[in-house]
């Protein structure tokens, strides 16, 4: 099972702390929008075009704090309450 999620755009400022080169082959690495894809027991989260940056050569993809705090976040909220629901269905 798939849940689709999004982060919100406002207030991820990520061009204020990174224009950065990738930290593997030094290439100055574009912004873009990632998909972020996460395992969470037996289902799978995905967050829909996060601010990233990604370098075009290795494709090594950076967050900022700010996003990866986001993502955090998300991911815990989910499993808060995937946790909730699966209570009652635990109980046998
Ligand atoms: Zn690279």
């Amino acid at each position: 099972m798939h849940t689709f999620l999004n982060i919100p755009q406002n207030g991820l400022d990520l061009m204020n702390s990174l224009f950065h080169e990738c930290c593997l082959c030094s290439v100055k690495m574009r912004e873009g929008g990632y998909d972020f894809i996460a395992r969470i027991g037996d289902e799978i989260i995905v967050i829909k075009d996060i601010p990233a940056l990604i370098c075009d050569t290795c494709e090594e993809v950076e967050y900022t704090l700010v996003v990866s705090r986001e993502i955090d976040r998300i991911r815990k909220e989910f499993h808060a309450k995937r946790h909730q629901t699966g209570k009652a269905a635990d109980s046998e």
